[in-house]
């Protein structure tokens, strides 16, 4: 496989995701010893728990597809079909889920899922939605990640928008001609009844980076909210302005640790908080245990 960089090697990543970005700024360390070591204080409890949760918000706008892909090429289609089927939908629906999002910084690929994409008075705006299972509003620290998450799915529409990224730059990082569907599932997109012309991941790639292309008045203004995972109710609501020189900052900073020019970075020390939530705290990373416990 091609790594991008000696710390890609290291992660055995062949692109960033945006939430691993999100993460630098809760601790880069932790990022990096989940990679390493599998993750951190998340219960799969509560993973299977907060996907249920964003698949019933998914289900109400959208029809699931069923469709069971055998290879990446697969893979890749079913996922531009997704996004391509909401996003031209997005005017009458009001609403998109679970679009998601490719781009390059710097000689990375980037990717990520954008939760929702909705119209609101004649502008699409971003949401991201958090569910929790803690009645207690988040912290600073907490919102922060998120913050920074939604800023940089923000950046990567900006880069469609304005062309800076798109199918032509997708399909030579990617070398989409170069893969192939399975005949398992062209079987599959016959019994769905999808049109013979859109059956190659060139055009549906294409399509998929026209409908990201063609979003109208995108809303500098971006929508977090926080939802109780048992009620579904909204405990907060965090309006943010996107600035595009934060997002350049926000990738300025955290690339230096992806291209390998710092390691990895612990919380400071007065986050040391962070750490009682750690599972790494005293056995793979003792910067801040002095074995007294
Ligand atoms: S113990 Fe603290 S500094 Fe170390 S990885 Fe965990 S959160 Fe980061």
């Amino acid at each position: 496989m091609y790594y991008a960089s000696e710390t890609m090697r290291k992660l055995k990543k062949a692109s960033i995701r945006v939430t691993d970005i999100a993460m630098q700024y809760w601790c880069e360390k932790q990022m990096e010893l989940n990679y390493l070591f599998g993750p951190s204080f998340i219960s799969p409890d509560k993973v299977h728990a907060g996907k249920e949760m964003h698949e019933k918000l998914e289900s109400e706008v959208s029809v699931p597809i069923i469709l069971q892909p055998k290879n990446y090429a697969d893979y890749l289609f079913k996922d531009f079909y997704k996004g391509y089927t909401s996003m031209s939908l997005l005017n009458k629906n009001k609403k998109a889920r679970e679009i998601s999002i490719y781009g390059m910084v710097d000689n990375f690929k980037l990717i990520g899922k954008i939760d929702e994409v909705d119209i609101n008075n004649g502008s699409t705006v971003i949401v991201e939605n958090k569910t929790r299972e803690s009645t207690k509003i988040p912290s600073e620290a907490q919102t922060l990640t998120n913050k920074i998450q939604i800023i940089i799915y923000r950046k990567l529409l900006n880069d469609i928008l304005q062309e800076r990224f798109g199918y032509e730059k997708f399909n030579s990082v990617y070398s989409i001609s170069k893969m192939y569907l399975t005949d398992e599932f062209i079987t599959q997109l016959d019994a769905l009844g999808i049109e013979k012309n859109l059956q190659s991941l060139n055009e549906i790639s294409k399509r998929f980076f026209d409908s990201i292309a063609h979003i109208k008045n995108l809303n500098d203004e971006m929508h977090l909210r926080y939802i109780n995972r048992n009620t579904g109710e909204v405990m907060k609501s965090i309006k943010i302005k996107y600035d595009e020189n934060y997002a350049m900052e926000i990738l300025s900073f955290t690339m230096k640790y992806w291209h390998g020019l710092r390691q990895a970075l612990p919380v400071p020390e007065k986050e040391i908080w962070k750490c009682s939530f750690c599972k790494f705290r005293g056995k793979e990373c003792k910067v801040w245990y002095n074995g007294a416990e």
